[in-house]
């Protein structure tokens, strides 16, 4: 069993044709689907979705690039919107994205705090996006967990070999996307080889991102499938042990118990 712990399903690329996508991902053993949300019109929608398959589960959070556009947002705010279904089981995507730099970056730090303190309220995992912006990010996350700690998933992780072991250090876990099979991605693919397999999570961050050999096309959960081969390959061990422990990871971050 595979799990997709960062996908968007109410992306209007896929979301027309989400019954097909859910069964495809059935069939090629993407048993679940973590649905990532970006705002709050992207949580409406998820609420559906959660509502309507029973496999899919959810976080809430306002993307770096949108957080110029909810500036109002408050920890209040984010612990109700987690009430609102029981399969919200993460917040995020939050973090800080200088590459782009789509929002001020002075409001991306501070909407980022805010939902880290709501993971420090709420013992729900924070699911990171981080972009040009490792010192940034690094020191935020030091700082936070040595007031309280909370649980840290690095999504589509693709910085430095440095970053990853200053963010080992401080116990996070790495989610690989497509990216890590791309042709010019070597130097990740090692840096992935030295994250300890405890750490390790899978996504595909559907639309975007297909994995080599489908680079470029929209992508899918079922596609995860070559991520994990890449994987297995990388590690020298099975795609059935990468299966297993990426799902067990999963579960165990996210505290939830799914066969
Ligand atoms: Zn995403």
């Amino acid at each position: 069993m595979i799990i997709d712990s960062h996908c968007h399903l109410d992306n209007e690329k896929i979301q027309h044709r989400i019954k097909d996508i859910i069964n495809s991902a059935n069939k090629s053993n993407v048993k679940y689907m973590l649905t990532i949300c970006t705002d709050n019109l992207s949580f409406g929608k998820i609420l559906n979705i959660l509502k309507s398959y029973e496999n899919v589960y959810g976080t809430y959070g306002i993307h770096p690039h949108e957080t110029n556009n909810h500036r109002e947002l408050t920890i209040e705010k984010i612990k109700k919107q987690l009430l609102k279904h029981e399969k919200i089981i993460g917040i995020g995507e939050s973090g800080l994205d200088f590459y782009y730099n789509h929002s001020d970056k002075k409001i991306q730090k501070s909407l980022f705090l805010k939902h880290i303190q709501s993971c420090q309220e709420t013992s729900k995992p924070l699911i990171v996006h981080s972009r040009n912006a490792e010192k940034d990010t690094l020191d935020i996350l030091l700082s936070e967990k040595k007031n309280k700690n909370f649980d840290v998933l690095m999504h589509c992780f693709t910085g430095s070999m440095e970053f990853a072991h200053n963010l080992l250090d401080i116990d996070c876990y790495f989610s690989a996307s497509g990216v890590i099979t791309f042709k010019k991605s070597k130097e990740l693919a090692n840096t992935f080889k030295s994250i300890p397999n405890n750490k390790i999570l899978v996504e595909t961050d559907s639309p975007y991102l297909s994995p080599e050999p489908l680079r470029g096309r929209v992508n899918e959960p079922c596609n995860i499938i070559h991520t994990v081969k890449f994987i297995s390959i990388l590690k020298e061990t099975t795609q059935d042990n990468v299966e297993k422990f990426t799902t067990n990871n999963f579960k165990k971050l996210f505290k939830i118990n799914i066969q």
